[in-house]
Formats: C-alpha cells, sequence, structure tokens
C-alpha cells in the first residue's frame, strides 16, 4: 500500500527499531510508548485491521500471535504477564489502519481499559 506509514517500514523507507522478524511478520518499538515494553507486531503484507486479517489468511494471524510471545519472552515480560491489544476502529483508538498488535508490558496495567 503505497500511502501506509508500516508498509514503509515494512520496506525500510521509514527507520524503526526492530526487534524481531520473521519472513511473514515484523516487531519493532512503538514511537510512543505507553509501558516499558511497547513493541508492535504487524504481518508484512497490509491488511487494515485484525477482522480483515483474520477472514483472509488465519495463518499469517496465528504468525503474529507467534511473534507477539516471542518478543514478551525477549523482552522479560512474559513471567509477570502483559497485554496484546488490536486497536480496532476509530472508537477503539486505532490509528494505522494496517493491523498491528500492541504488545505491553513491564508495569502493572489498569482493567478495564480507559
Ligand atoms: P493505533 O493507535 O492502535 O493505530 O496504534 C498506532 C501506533 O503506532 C501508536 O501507538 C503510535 O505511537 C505508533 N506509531 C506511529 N508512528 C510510528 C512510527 N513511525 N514508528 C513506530 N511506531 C509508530
Ligand atoms: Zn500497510
Amino acid at each position: 500500500m503505497a500511502d501506509c506509514l508500516f508498509c514503509k517500514i515494512v520496506a525500510g523507507d521509514i527507520p524503526a527499531e526492530r526487534v524481531a522478524e520473521s519472513s511473514r511478520t515484523l516487531a519493532f518499538r512503538d514511537i510512543n510508548p505507553q509501558a516499558p515494553t511497547h513493541v508492535l507486531v504487524i504481518p508484512k503484507e497490509h491488511y487494515p485491521d485484525l477482522a480483515s486479517l483474520a477472514s483472509s489468511d488465519a495463518g499469517l494471524l496465528a504468525e503474529v500471535a507467534l511473534q507477539t510471545q516471542q518478543v514478551a519472552d525477549a523482552e522479560g515480560i512474559a513471567a509477570d504477564g502483559y497485554r496484546v491489544v488490536f486497536n480496532t476502529g476509530a472508537e477503539a483508538g486505532q490509528t494505522v489502519f494496517h493491523v498491528h498488535a500492541h504488545v505491553l508490558g513491564g508495569r502493572r496495567m489498569a482493567w478495564p481499559p480507559g
């Protein structure tokens, strides 16, 4: 997608601090972290949101999920617990319409979210 920020990160046209990569997925640090660990995991292929990814390529969604766990392990937050969030749609706060899992950890998080 020509005008997609995260497609540009995949292509290397916009820099990002990459923390993990597989053939079909990429993990990089959020530029505006909301927790001591805040990493985004994306499929390299463009899907606008979780629903479109899940209905088009469930295997790729599973690869994204697996990478969230690998990132949590590598960041040392898996034992204490961490949150995985897919904001979906404007009302939920989605601002980048290339599906991404937020991996958040390193502090206690409130529930329910604001
Ligand atoms: P969302 O609001 O769920 O769509 O999440 C988009 C996330 O992308 C936000 O947490 C932003 O801080 C993050 N973000 C925006 N631009 C960049 C960038 N260039 N590199 C890394 N993260 C970014
Ligand atoms: Zn994209």
